[in-house]
């Protein structure tokens, strides 16, 4: 079972988050793909974050009527701060059949994956999969592994990939650039100005209806 797993603070989730979730699950054949909505991120520390209730709402109200999508609320019952290692490991243990994990994370992301928790360890767990943003261009695709590990990847070209020693990979994906992020829409709806089309339009409604993100 070819599994994506999305974590992220989906604060609110928007376009960009799904557009390239569908691209990558047609482009890794994925069977699933799970959004993770952290509970307390240890990376980012806003004041504008909502409530864990109200992102995973919006979550699943985002990925509703979608058969290979689904919003998972693991990290916010285990509560505290949330490290994906501690995620993949339940996800991996709780399988029903044999799961081959693919973690999907934007390059902006991942090249702070060193200030993750046990991230050596996570290289030994699962696959990565490093999707383009824009405003973060990489010069070099080796610029992406963290120097402490670098010995443990070999790289290859034709596949865009990165073996580890493990035998997981760390993917890169080019996907179509959508330049949407949370913050910019959350200075937009504190600036009453219109956010349509830059979310789905069940999360905007419900972004009116509890007044979020106003002050
Ligand atoms: P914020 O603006 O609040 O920092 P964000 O828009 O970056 O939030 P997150 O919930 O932090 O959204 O992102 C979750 C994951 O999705 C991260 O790995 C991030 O790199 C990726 N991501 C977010 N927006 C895009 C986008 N427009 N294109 C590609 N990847 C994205």
């Amino acid at each position: 079972m070819r599994v994506g797993l999305f974590g992220g603070t989906f604060n609110p989730v928007h376009w960009g988050h799904l557009r390239s979730a569908e691209e990558i699950r047609e482009l890794f054949n994925l069977e699933q793909v799970i959004f993770i909505p952290t509970n307390i991120s240890p990376h980012k520390k806003s004041q504008e974050l909502v409530s864990p209730h109200h992102r995973l709402t919006m979550l699943t109200l985002a990925v509703e009527g979608n058969p290979f999508f689904s919003a998972s609320d693991i990290e916010l019952k285990r509560a505290g701060t949330s490290y994906s290692i501690e995620t993949m490991n339940y996800f991996k243990q709780t399988a029903q059949e044999e799961l081959v994990p693919f973690f999907i994370v934007g390059v902006d992301a991942f090249l702070e994956i060193s200030t993750w928790k046990k991230y050596q360890e996570l290289f030994s767990l699962c696959n990565f999969i490093v999707m383009t943003r824009p405003g973060y261009a990489i010069k070099e695709q080796e610029q992406l592994i963290p120097h402490q590990v670098k010995k443990e990847f070999s790289y290859c070209p034709d596949e865009r990939r990165f073996i580890h020693s493990s035998q997981f990979s760390i993917y890169l994906a080019e996907i179509t650039a959508l330049d949407i992020s949370s913050q910019s829409i959350r200075t937009q709806v504190k600036n009453r100005r219109s956010v349509t089309y830059l979310l789905p339009h069940a999360v905007e409604n419900y972004i009116e209806e509890h007044v979020l993100y106003i002050s």
